[in-house]
C-alpha cells in the first residue's frame, strides 16, 4: 500500500523537505493506522520544513503537528476502523511521524474523537493553532477575566492561533483589541469580531516595568518584547495567557507587575496538554466558531504545495490558517 508524504531529511548537517512516496510498513510503531483527510500548517511546521528551528528531533521526519481521519485499523480499545478522530501535538511531527502524509500510525491514547459539529476539513481549520487559542482563552476564564473586567489584547492577531483567539472571544462577549504588523487586514480581524487594533511595534521594542494599566487579559503569541510589555500594561489582578515566540524566545521582563499588580502569567502549553483538557477545548470550539468564521480563515492548499507555503508562513505573509488536503 504505497502513499505520498512530506519527508524532511538530513544528510551531511544539510536538511532537505521532500515529497515521497511511501509504504505502510514504513510508518512507525502505534496501535491506530488512520486514514489522514486534512493536515495543516502551524508555525511549527513552518520552522520544521524550513529548517528555520531545530523542531525536528530525528531524521528522516514527516512533519504536520496535527490531523483529522479516519481510523483504518486499530488495535487499541478506544477506536475502531470508520471512526473519526483528531490529533494535536504529542510530539508528532517532532519525533514520531505526522499530519502532511496520507497516512499515519499513532498511539491511540494520543487521539481524540473529531467533533460531531465538524467534518475533518472544519476541525483542521481550527487545528492546533485554535485548539491552542481555545487554551489560553480557557486560562483567562480560570483567572476570572471577565468581559465586563475591560479590553483584551490578542497579539500576533493576523496568525492562526490569533484569528481564533479573536474569534471566540469576541463571540464570549470579551472586547478584542488587535495587535498586528499588517493594519491592512484589520477588515478581516473585525469580521472575526475584533473592535480595534494596535500598531505591533507599539510592544516590539524594550519598555518600562510598568506601564499604563490597559488590559485585563492578554493572549500573547508573540514573545519576547511584546510579552513583557503586555505584561506590564496590564490591569492590576489581570492574566496574560503566554503561548507563542513568534517575536523571539527570550523575555526581558521585570516582576514587576506581577508583585505590584497581582498579575498573573499563565503559561499554556498544547503539546502535552491531557486529553480532558483536550475534549473540554473542542467542545467549547463545537460550540463557538461556525462555519462561515471558519471559512473566512483558511487558505486550502494540496500536500504538494506544503513546503512552498512553509516559507511563505515563516515570512509572516498568511492570514489566519492553512489546511492542507493531503489528498488533492
Ligand atoms: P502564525 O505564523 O500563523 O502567526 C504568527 C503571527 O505573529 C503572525 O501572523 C504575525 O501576526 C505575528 N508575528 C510574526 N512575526 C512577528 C514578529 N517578529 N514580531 C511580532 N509579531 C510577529 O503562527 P501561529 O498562530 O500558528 O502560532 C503563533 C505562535 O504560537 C507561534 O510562536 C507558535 O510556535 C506558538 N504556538 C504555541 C503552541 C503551544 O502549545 N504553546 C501551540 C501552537 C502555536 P501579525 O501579522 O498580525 O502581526
Amino acid at each position: 500500500m504505497s502513499f505520498n508524504a512530506l519527508i524532511i531529511d538530513k544528510e551531511d548537517d544539510t536538511i532537505s523537505a521532500n515529497y515521497r512516496t511511501i509504504e505502510a510498513t514504513d510508518l512507525p510503531e502505534g496501535d491506530v493506522l488512520v486514514d489522514i483527510g486534512y493536515s495543516t500548517l502551524n508555525y511549527k511546521d513552518g520552522l520544521a520544513i524550513t529548517g528555520a528551528a531545530p523542531v525536528v528531533r530525528q531524521y528522516p521526519m514527516v512533519p504536520g503537528i496535527d490531523f483529522a481521519g479516519t481510523v483504518e485499523e486499530s488495535s487499541h480499545p478506544k477506536w475502531k476502523a470508520g471512526d473519526t478522530v483528531i490529533l494535536n501535538g504529542w510530539g508528532v511531527g517532532e519525533k514520531h511521524w505526522g499530519g502532511l502524509s496520507q497516512k499515519a500510525r499513532v498511539k491511540g491514547d494520543w487521539l481524540i474523537a473529531l467533533p460531531d459539529a465538524f467534518t475533518a476539513r472544519q476541525a483542521m481549520s481550527i487545528g492546533t493553532a485554535g485548539y491552542t487559542a481555545m487554551l489560553c482563552v480557557m486560562a483567562l476564564e480560570t483567572h476570572n477575566v471577565k468581559p465586563e473586567d475591560g479590553e483584551i489584547l490578542v497579539t500576533g492577531a493576523n496568525g492562526g492561533v490569533g484569528s481564533v483567539s479573536t474569534a471566540v472571544l469576541s463571540k464570549l462577549g470579551y472586547t478584542v483589541v488587535a495587535s498586528t504588523g499588517r493594519p491592512e487586514e484589520m477588515e478581516y480581524l473585525s469580521k472575526l469580531g475584533a473592535s480595534s487594533h494596535i500598531d505591533r511595534n507599539e510592544l516590539s521594542e524594550p519598555g518600562r516595568p510598568l506601564g499604563k494599566e490597559r488590559w485585563a487579559g492578554v493572549v500573547d503569541c508573540v514573545g519576547s518584547h511584546t510579552l513583557a510589555n503586555a505584561c506590564a500594561t496590564t490591569q492590576y489582578g489581570g492574566t496574560v495567557a503566554a503561548c507563542g515566540l513568534a517575536q523571539g524566545m527570550d523575555l526581558p521582563a521585570t516582576v514587576a507587575p506581577f508583585i505590584l499588580r497581582g498579575v498573573t502569567l499563565a503559561g499554556i502549553d498544547s503539546v502535552n496538554a491531557p486529553i480532558e483538557k483536550r475534549e473540554a477545548a473542542w467542545a467549547r470550539l463545537a460550540e463557538l466558531l461556525n462555519p462561515e468564521i471558519l471559512e473566512s480563515m483558511i487558505t486550502e492548499i494540496t500536500l504538494s504545495e506544503a513546503i512552498e507555503k512553509a516559507g511563505e508562513l515563516m515570512e509572516g505573509h498568511i492570514r489566519g490558517r492553512i489546511i492542507v488536503d493531503v489528498n488533492a
